[in-house]
């Protein structure tokens, strides 16, 4: 320092040059600081939207923004602000405490400049992917691509691929969500035309045009799903001439399908050959099966998707089978793949006869319903949840990624799940993961499109002093759900697998908790609504389920408080490396929503209710993993505090988030949760007095993940400096907690 004065008082004229070294040492500095920072971090933007200026600070205009979950690869640091690359690939800044800073992928490096790249597929990693106008997820959503897709790439910039969508379109596709191969030779564009035999085309994608000629110009003249296997007739450039179901060529893109060997079995030369010990399993969405050995034959039958039908011959390319109905039938050879038949359907064995609903010995290993004990908690973005095990049935409606589904059975490569709302429908198995209680419980039933589980039910209720006790018992294993219902106040149990018989009569008790148990069936479920009589409030119950599954036993009983065994999960927002937002003066958002956390809980123990937390410490805890606690415990409501944050420190007030989840929960599941929100964001209005900023509706990981009624405070604005120094404040902190446990207390008034 002293010799830095020193040669600064010798004289005006050596100062520029001085100055000037300074400034180049600092911009090597922060140019170094700034490519090694580039090299290795993304900015996720953790609000729902954030701006992007032209510099750091708010002083700096906006030149753009990006929405919650936004991937910036990060330029440099000034202070807390961030510089990043913007989707159009220009620099901007971003406010540090809006942003989580995370490692890069090294597929995806930000380094890589903009090129166009030839010879390249990028090939989807996850479910399903989005295909986008623009090199950002702020561009309009285009098309979008399955797992496995192969896109050609057409060209790069920031972390976005430029791809070739099947429509023949250019698109971009977000680098990490995508793995980026070499092009296989046989969909290179320069590849010549050629006559091609012994191939087969497998489509790769969810389902494909065909086309009359080679490129998107030319009409429609057919579509094949994924998985089907096409005979190869001949290319063009990147378009793949194939033998249609229907026996007439017809051109796909070649980008959209994976070039095989022909198996030897439909090679359209094999002689006509019986066939013992082989089933045909349908590799295609539903085929024709007919009268004889081509298409000029009558139509006899169809089977679906993965169904096994046994050999019996073949004759040229197409193949011989025993119907579902034991009478033989004829189906094209490139619509099935061969296999060895296991032993309990070779074709030698007699058809037998058996009654419905009893497991048929010779049915394939794909239609076996199995009943399991469970939850699928859904891996992937987003599954539609279908009407039946199969990708051509209606969807009915869509979970994203965390969402916990209780298991009902399983069949083929399906799993049948219950909805929040009661509904049951099927998810694929390989979107979800599955957390089995049971295994190996015997199957239940086979070969039927019957519902499974399907027994005769009955029950018994008793009155034991101030408690009713149900025993619901089944023949066959039971699933069940059990939940309060306003308006008349009840008690709901909901068993699945009735067969459908003699309803067990409504019955009226003589206790001072529960007036009459109604009894319905509809669906094959049975249903019974247990009115009570002291209100929701003060009624609780407890069921439990024997080892065998086949006896349910419901308590149901009354509690003076209404928070009495209530079971609250608190949710203290980030922690650990998440430090959430900061403050003008350095609070962090981690410190002061947990400091309120711990005081709720311990005001809710003290009023009987039970209190789970998803940390009590400085620890980071994933967005997904708090809602799973949640579930997991069945908690009665789900409760996240945080504050909030704006690049406009004026912004201040309380607001709270929730999620309505439309197509999976009744009109009753989502009102319960409007008024848990209305009733937490009523209480913190009344006990801090802040501006009132509303409700809000968003799709946070914690509130769609929750099964239960769940909502998100925004206590108040930690970058503002008044509610900065609030929140810091334990005496706030106290008031905060307070209002939450009151706005907690309102809510179970009703509910
Ligand atoms: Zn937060």
């Amino acid at each position: 320092m002293s010799n830095r004065r020193l040669a600064y008082n010798k004289g005006a004229d050596r100062m520029p040059k001085r100055l000037v070294l300074v400034a180049v040492f600092l911009f090597l500095v922060i140019g170094l600081a700034g490519r090694s920072v580039e090299a290795s971090q993304m900015a996720v933007v953790t609000n729902p939207t954030v701006n992007l200026r032209g510099g750091a600070g708010t002083n700096h205009p906006v030149v753009g923004q990006a929405g919650q979950g936004a991937r910036l690869p990060v330029l440099g640091k000034s202070g807390d602000w961030v510089q990043v690359r913007q989707a159009n690939g220009q620099a901007a800044w971003v406010a540090g405490w809006l942003v989580r800073l995370e490692a890069a992928p090294a597929s995806v490096a930000p380094t890589q400049p903009a090129t166009a790249t030839g010879g390249q597929v990028a090939v989807v990693t996850t479910g399903a992917v989005n295909l986008r106008g623009g090199a950002g997820t702020n561009h309009p959503v285009v098309g979008q691509a399955g797992q496995g897709a192969c896109l050609p790439v057409l060209g790069k910039s920031g972390d976005w691929v430029q791809v070739r969508q099947a429509n023949g379109q250019a698109a971009w596709v977000a680098g990490w969500l995508v793995r980026l191969e070499a092009a296989p030779a046989s969909v290179a564009p320069t590849q010549p035309a050629t006559a091609t035999g012994g191939q087969v085309a497998v489509v790769t994608t969810g389902a494909v045009n065909l086309r009359g000629g080679a490129g998107t110009n030319h009409p429609v003249v057919g579509q094949a799903g994924q998985g089907a296997r096409l005979p190869v007739l001949g290319k063009s450039g990147d378009w793949v001439q194939v033998r249609q179901a229907n026996g007439q060529a017809a051109w796909v893109a070649g980008w959209l399908v994976r070039l095989e060997a022909a198996p030897a079995s439909v090679a359209p030369t094999q002689p006509a050959t019986a066939t013992g010990g082989q089933v045909a399993v349908v590799t295609t969405g539903a085929v024709n099966l007919r009268g004889g050995a081509g298409t000029n034959h009558p139509v006899v039958g169809q089977a679906g998707q993965g169904a096994r039908l046994p050999v019996l011959g073949k004759s040229g390319d197409w193949v011989q089978v025993r119907q579902a109905n034991g009478q033989a039938a004829w189906v094209a050879g490139w619509l099935v793949r061969l296999e060895a038949a296991p032993a309990s359907v070779a074709p030698t064995q007699p058809t037998p006869v058996t009654a419905p609903g009893s497991v048929n010995p010779t049915d394939p290993p794909d239609r076996t319903v199995r009943a399991l004990v469970g939850n699928a908690v859904v891996d992937v973005e987003a599954v539609d949840v279908r009407s039946q095990p199969g990708r051509q049935y209606t969807a009915i409606a869509q979970a994203t990624r965390g969402f916990r589904l209780p298991l009902v059975a399983e069949r083929g490569g399906w799993y049948q799940i219950r909805l929040p709302n009661g509904n049951l429908g099927w998810v694929e198995s390989a979107t979800v993961r599955v957390d089995i209680d049971t295994a190996g419980l015997p199957p239940v039933n086979g070969g039927s499109d019957a519902d499974p589980d399907r027994g005769e039910i009955s029950f018994d209720a008793r009155v034991s002093g101030d408690r009713v006790i149900i025993t619901v018992s089944s023949t066959t294993p039971i699933e069940y759900s059990a939940f309060r219902l306003p308006n008349p106040d009840r008690i709901v149990i909901d068993v699945d697998g009735f067969a459908g018989g003699q309803v067990p009569a409504t019955q009226t008790l003589q206790s001072p908790v529960v007036s009459t148990i109604r009894t319905g069936e509809a669906d094959g479920r049975f249903r019974l609504a247990c009115d009570v009589k002291q209100g929701l409030a003060h009624t609780r119950y407890k069921t439990d389920l024997s080892g065998d599954r086949r006896t349910l036993t419901v308590e149901i009983f009354a509690v003076a408080n209404v928070m009495q065994g209530r079971v609250i999960v608190l949710d203290a927002g980030h922690g650990g490396r998440d430090p959430g937002a900061t403050g003008p003066t350095g609070v962090r958002e981690k410190d002061v929503v947990l400091a309120i956390t711990l005081e709720a809980a311990q005001l809710l123990r003290q009023q009987g209710a039970e209190v789970i937390l998803t940390r009590q410490s400085d620890v980071f805890v994933e967005l997904l993993q708090r809602a799973e606690i949640a579930n997991q415990a069945g908690a009665d409501v789900f409760v996240s505090i945080h504050a909030n944050a704006n690049v406009d420190h004026s912004k201040h007030g309380t607001s709270t988030y929730w999620w309505p989840y439309p197509d999976v929960m009744t009109p009753g599941q989502i009102a319960a949760r409007e008024r848990l929100a209305g009733a937490l964001q009523t209480a913190l209005l009344a006990g801090l007095g802040r501006n009132d900023l509303g409700l809000f509706q968003a799709r946070f990981a914690v509130l769609r993940a929750t099964n239960m009624p769940s909502a998100l405070v925004e206590v108040a604005f930690i970058s503002n400096p008044v509610e900065e120094r609030l929140l810091a404040d334990p005496a706030f902190q106290n008031r905060a907690a307070a209002a939450i446990a009151a706005g907690l207390q309102d809510y179970f008034q009703e509910y």
